[in-house]
């Protein structure tokens, strides 16, 4: 029998409201709506569900995450009768996915589509959030729960001069969905991140001239994507409960373990093959090779060392070479790329680098890009210049707690948040993978499913208990901070000064890293006994 649509359009009180159609929206409603009988709804800007999959279609789009990694746990029949065909899903499949999940679970019939949150606000008195869109409808919820992302506003430098290029620029978060004809074209592309990396070869295979626009070089590591046979695909099912638990007792939820040596408890020449090996499996996992990789900087410069000597023997011109290896951070301190030949692009005939550190780029002209000692006609420009991470999806709506404080405001000095999960002064308001949980740092659909897990099972409580509000105490919230700020100060990740964590790569943006560094293993226990002492941290009222 098929379910009796709910009108929209007529409804505008629910138990619950969740902003974003993702990863995490989507397993937030099936908990809420399925497993806790809650009337909720799903408010989602694009036209479909997928979140950053969604939007980045850029060429070369693909997961970092091992394929049988990324993906919900929480149905052991989805998970079998699921398979990804590569090692590292490609963006298309894996908007596939979330398509098949939101149909096979019936999600659609509670989403919004194509409505923008810009603002909402906590009426104390009625204890209610009241969500307003950009069509102005107002909703309103007990529970206000954001499942935003962390890297969903995107991030276009203001680069004078913009405005007047004659030619296409793109960002590649806001990638057309009919694609971009890079044929016969001259591209830039500013930006040699995780995005920049995976894009360049691709758009170079397909355009007249590639011009990369590198301000701060990075380190990549092969990925070494390859199909996925069915043979694979039977062990994997076979072995999925142990895989998860594999993926739930690491630091950062991928199906690998840190293997547990130092980097000096071998010889140079093991250590050598150590990273040969691990170079030739590719992946994030190289950086598993030793245990103290990111906290021991002497450690971590022998992985460094290896890597660039690898770039200055794929790159065949010494002087593009030493370009792309002059890296002024230690490996994995920003997010480490892994790439599909990303510095064998450099060998084309039509790719070009250019420094933008030496001479940066003075303005955008009708015709291209001009740099302090050059001018690059270009016919396209794209721009994998990152995003306002992590806090700037939560500011870029109008949040207001009691008496109609600003999330802006309270955020003025960087995120102050309990657990990454809860803001002092917003009650009943959860930040699903929000500042101050180990969100990015850990494979995302890992941290997901924690944290809407906790937050329903906080819900259920409530409601079995006869308990009406939720809060983070400022106490409980001051105390988290310092941890995070002590989990991060122990490892190497602060000393890249321009990475997003720290907030660095947005003008005017409070340097603070954001993320918690201290493992998803650890903070799964943190979670877990904060629950068990009776939401330790949170105010609860009836
Ligand atoms: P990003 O890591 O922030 O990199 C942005 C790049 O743009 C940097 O090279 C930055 O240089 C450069 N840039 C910014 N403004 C510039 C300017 N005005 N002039 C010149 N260069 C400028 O952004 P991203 O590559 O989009 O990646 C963001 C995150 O998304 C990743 O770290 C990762 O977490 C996620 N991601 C994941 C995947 C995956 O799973 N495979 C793929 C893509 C992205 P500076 O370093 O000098 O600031």
């Amino acid at each position: 029998m098929r379910p009796i649509r709910r009108d929209h359009a007529a409804k505008t009180s629910y138990d619950a409201i969740v902003i974003g159609a993702g990863f995490s929206g989507l397993y937030q409603l099936h908990s809420l709506r399925d497993r806790l009988g809650l009337s909720a709804v799903v408010l989602e800007a694009a036209d479909g569900v997928g979140g950053t999959w969604y939007w980045n279609r850029y060429p070369g789009a693909r997961c970092d995450s091992e394929s049988y990694t990324y993906s919900y746990s929480f149905s052991p029949e989805l998970e079998q009768e699921w398979e990804w065909s590569e090692r590292y899903p490609e963006q298309p499949e894996i908007l596939r996915y979330l398509n098949h999940v939101a149909d096979r679970f019936d999600l659609r019939r509670d989403i919004r589509f194509g409505t923008r949150v810009v603002s909402a606000a906590y009426d104390q008195a009625a204890n209610r959030w009241l969500v307003t869109t950009q069509d102005g409808a107002v909703l309103t919820a007990k529970f206000l729960i954001t499942a935003v992302g962390c890297l969903s506003s995107a991030n276009v430098p203001d680069i004078p001069g913009l405005a007047d290029f004659t030619g296409t620029w793109i960002h590649t978060g806001n990638w057309p969905h009919e694609g971009v004809d890079f044929a016969g074209k001259r591209v830039g592309l500013i930006g040699t991140g995780s995005t920049g990396i995976q894009a360049a070869p691709v758009i170079a295979a397909a355009a007249a001239q590639l011009t990369v626009f590198q301000r701060t070089a990075n380190y990549s590591v092969p990925a070494r994507n390859a199909p996925m046979s069915r043979e694979e695909w039977r062990g994997i099912k076979a072995n999925y409960a142990e895989h998860r638990r594999t993926m739930r007792s690491t630091p950062n939820g991928h199906g690998f373990t840190i293997a547990d040596r130092s980097v000096f408890d071998v010889t140079p020449g093991e250590r050598a093959a150590i990273y040969e090996a691990a170079w030739e499996k590719g992946g994030l996992q190289f950086r598993a090779a030793f245990r103290d990789l990111l906290v021991d900087k002497a450690a971590n410069d022998t992985a460094a060392e290896f890597i660039k000597a690898k770039i200055r023997e794929i790159v065949k011109d010494p002087a593009t070479a030493a370009m792309l290896a002059d890296i002024d951070h230690p490996y994995a301190a920003k997010r480490p790329p892994i790439d599909t030949d990303y510095f064998e692009t450099f060998n084309r005939g039509n790719v070009t680098l250019v420094d933008v550190r030496a001479a940066p780029i003075a303005r955008i002209t009708a015709a291209g890009v001009r740099t302090e000692d050059a001018e690059y006609p270009l016919d396209i420009i794209v721009f994998a210049t990152g995003f306002d991470a992590m806090t700037g999806p939560l500011l870029a709506m109008d949040i207001r707690g009691r008496d109609g404080a600003s999330l802006r405001e309270a955020w003025r000095g960087g995120p102050w948040s309990y657990l990454g999960l809860g803001v002092p002064g917003f009650p009943n308001l959860f930040t699903i993978t929000g500042p101050g949980s180990p969100s990015v740092l850990c494979n995302m659909p890992v941290a997901i499913e924690q944290h809407v897990d906790w937050i329903s099972a906080c819900i259920a409580h409530m409601r079995a208990t006869g308990l009406e509000t939720v809060e983070a105490t400022p106490e409980a919230a001051d105390r988290w901070g310092e941890q995070v700020n002590a989990a991060a100060a122990a490892t190497l990740l602060p000393q890249a000064s321009s990475s997003w964590y720290l907030g660095a790569n947005v003008p005017g943006k409070p340097r603070v890293f954001m993320p918690y560094a201290g493992g998803m293993a650890r903070y799964r226990t943190i979670c877990e006994e904060v629950a068990a002492e009776g939401y330790r941290g949170m105010a609860l009222g009836r």
